[in-house]
């Protein structure tokens, strides 16, 4: 195609004029602006009239191709931005009866797993129900949700089974909670004479055919479908109950520690639904800790001091769960209004055989004390442990060496033993 201002149109046409008087018929393109200086694209198709071998004329056929390339170059463009698009895109020719597809982008093939061969001129219907497609879509964008933000995920049938797996334990856990088969254990917390010094509540689930479930599996699966408001509201209280029970007895040292979720924290009204526990079991808030992981204080931290503000101010402890897993910093610990640090139970575990586990141990240790906070150590197993940590300064202890988690009357059999 040529594209000139008119004396190039000339210079242009004049080859080609050459070439037509010759008797050879030719077609071109050319683009050039018109008396109103707007520019045309013309398709142009001159046929020699030849009359005994001599050319005695031509027809000249000229066309306004203009609306016609800049439908083309619409088309391309819309064709690049569904190509790069992340999502499946499907483009059906509705004017034919069977709709058939006559575009699909390359996210379609690689979220479906159909080829473009099978599926260009098919008819829409032929495909997988998009009843299907959609939960299927659904499944990877839920994946997606889980593993955080920018990221995707594309549907298998792996997917499918470990999701199914989870649909399924979310309705068992909703008939768990309503038929009572969750309960309680209760894990002691020991001082540096190996003295009661606190508990943690850790929520159990027995399920009538499958046996226990760890709380591991099923509080994450509680937490994605929202189940985790009632049923750590049910902990909270069971905690309370218990550990009323326990003072009555005079049995309780230190706090009952129970665990809190991300949603439970953040949920608006958190705060009232605790003061109407402490209220209705009557627990005095100086019993009660509350512990959080650091992934509840990094999103939005200058919310999450607030709560903890209220909290100090209720006389309701905090601890900080799990320390040294998450993303955070030591400096941030200087900005939080929380009691007690308990150093996670992956650090503990090499304490004494791995030289880098030991340094955030006693990093922590020394971090928290000038800090004023306490430092539970989790996961204490072996009596070297145990020893190692207290002789860096740990003040408090918790795990399978001192005391398992156990049952109410079993808890209160391991005081009246230990004293
Ligand atoms: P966590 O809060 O870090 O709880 C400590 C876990 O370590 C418990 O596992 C406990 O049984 C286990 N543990 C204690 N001492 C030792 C030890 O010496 N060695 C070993 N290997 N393990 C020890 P559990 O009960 O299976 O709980 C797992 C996690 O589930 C908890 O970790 C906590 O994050 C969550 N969880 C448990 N109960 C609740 C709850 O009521 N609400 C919420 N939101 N989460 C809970
Ligand atoms: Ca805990
Ligand atoms: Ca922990």
């Amino acid at each position: 195609m040529f594209a000139f201002d008119r004396e190039g149109v000339y210079q242009a046409v004049n080859p080609v004029a050459q070439k037509i008087v010759a008797g050879h018929p030719q077609t071109f393109e050319v683009a050039f602006l018109n008396a109103q200086g707007k520019r045309r694209n013309y398709e142009c198709a001159f046929v020699p009239i030849v009359v005994d071998a001599g050319g005695v004329g031509v027809f000249a056929l000229v066309k306004d191709v203009t609306d016609r390339h800049q439908a083309q170059e619409n088309q391309r463009i819309l064709q690049r931005s569904l190509e790069s698009s992340e999502n499946a895109v499907v483009v059906v020719d509705v004017r034919e009866s069977h709709m058939p597809v006559v575009f699909v982008n390359s996210a379609f093939t690689a979220i479906t797993g159909y080829s473009r061969e099978e599926v260009i001129g098919a008819p829409v219907k032929q495909l997988t129900g998009p009843e299907k497609l959609i939960q299927q879509a659904d499944m990877a964008m839920y994946k997606a949700k889980q593993q955080g933000r920018d990221t995707y995920v594309v549907y298998s049938e792996d997917l499918d089974s470990k999701l199914s797996k989870r649909v399924e334990l979310r309705n068992e856990l909703q008939e768990a909670i309503k038929t009572g088969q969750l309960f309680l254990n209760y894990q002691p917390q020991v001082d540096r004479d190996g003295q009661l010094c606190g508990l943690e509540a850790l929520v159990r689930w027995k399920h009538p055919k499958k046996g226990f479930i760890s709380p591991a599996d099923f509080i994450p699966v509680a937490e994605e479908t929202g189940q985790i408001a009632h049923l750590g509201k049910w902990v909270i209280t069971q905690a309370c109950k218990d550990a009323r029970r326990l003072l009555e007895m005079g049995l309780l040292k230190g706090r009952m520690a129970v665990n809190l979720s991300p949603l439970q924290f953040h949920r608006p009204g958190f705060l009232t639904v605790l003061r109407s526990i402490l209220e209705d079991t009557g627990l005095a808030p100086e019993h009660l800790e509350l512990e959080l992981t650091e992934g509840i204080l990094m999103k939005d931290s200058e919310g999450a001091i607030d709560i903890l503000n209220v909290l100090n101010g209720m006389g309701v402890a905090t601890a900080i769960d799990d320390f040294g897993t998450g993303f955070s910093s030591f400096s941030y610990l200087k900005d939080l209004p929380v009691d007690n640090i308990k150093i996670d139970r992956s650090f503990v575990d090499n304490v004494t055989t791995n030289e880098k586990d030991a340094a955030v141990c006693k990093g922590v240790i020394t971090l928290a004390r000038e800090m004023g906070l306490n430092v539970v150590a989790e996961g204490v197993e072996t009596q070297e442990q145990f020893c190692y940590l207290k002789s860096h300064g740990c003040e408090s202890f918790q795990g399978y060496y001192f005391a398992r988690p156990m049952l109410f009357e079993d808890l209160v059999q391991w005081i009246g033993k230990t004293g």
